[in-house]
């Protein structure tokens, strides 16, 4: 098993617990931290003072629980991470369906994106701090993003990261495993960001940062879950079983909807 120099250091300095696992001599166990994102999470500078101040503005409210929504309609959101996929694209015009990108800033070009298409910023916080991302984001893409989803999904996505978002415009984030779109409430306060999260996952890893909910797929549709979000990758595509997704939306009649139709029709203001 390789572990670079760099990275013992960086763990010896960021985190006593990874400092008796190194005494240990678990290197198994080392790796996987430092795989699994957690040298960058402990490395990672939230503006304290900042995200403080905003959150203590937020309105008080009497909430004692998060605030669920549930969806009655049956609605399919596909969504892609990483790169736009002209592939995808095409294929999905053909058979009447759309979905949403969630695009890292650091891979976009401009010559490979289309304007009716639902693009959302892929965050990656290993990189830099959300706002440089947003900025080129849109830069490239001319559109201001309202959903972000993490990159590699390491963050816990608790009150820090809700409100580290939501505080640089974020009203969607679709990071977490699940089925109910929440709003997260602190302090009697409901952060000004939904959790829509995935439940379908291209990726059978449970150990690395993504998995899905059920086993098969269908289960989702068969019990008529909604909304049933997807999250493939367009790199996958060719093991993947992406295009599933559509045909059971069709067999069992769900509607498509991208991330911002979803917002717009059943999120906004509530
Ligand atoms: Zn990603």
């Amino acid at each position: 098993m390789k572990v670079s120099k760099t990275s013992i250091g960086t763990a010896i300095k960021s985190s006593p617990e990874l400092l008796k696992e190194l005494f240990k001599g678990d290197l198994r166990m080392l790796n996987y931290h430092i795989k699994s994102g957690l040298i960058e999470r402990l490395r990672f500078k939230f503006p304290k003072e900042k995200m403080l101040s905003y959150f203590n503005n937020l309105p008080e409210t009497d909430c004692t629980d998060n605030n669920h929504i549930e969806i009655r309609e049956k609605i399919a959101i596909m969504t892609f991470d990483d790169v736009f996929d002209e592939e995808i694209y095409e294929y999905e015009n053909n058979i009447n369906a759309k979905s949403t990108f969630f695009l890292l800033s650091y891979k976009l070009n401009k010559n490979s994106i289309k304007k009716d298409v639902d693009l959302q910023l892929h965050y990656d916080a290993r990189y830099s701090q959300i706002d440089k991302q947003k900025e080129k984001f849109e830069k490239l893409t001319g559109k201001n993003p309202i959903a972000s989803r993490h990159h590699t999904l390491w963050w816990t996505h608790t009150h820090l990261e809700l409100i580290y978002l939501a505080m640089n415009g974020i009203k969607v984030d679709s990071s977490l495993p699940g089925i109910k779109p929440f709003r997260l409430c602190i302090q009697g306060k409901l952060l000004p960001i939904w959790e829509v999260p995935f439940s379908v996952c291209d990726s059978p890893s449970v150990l690395s940062a993504p998995y899905g909910i059920p086993s098969k797929m269908e289960t989702l549709f068969e019990k008529k879950i909604s909304p049933i979000v997807g999250l493939f990758h367009p790199y996958l595509k060719h093991q993947s079983r992406w295009k599933d997704f559509y045909k059971f939306s069709k067999k069992y009649r769900y509607k498509f909807m991208t991330v911002t139709e979803f917002y717009n029709k059943y999120l906004k203001g509530k």
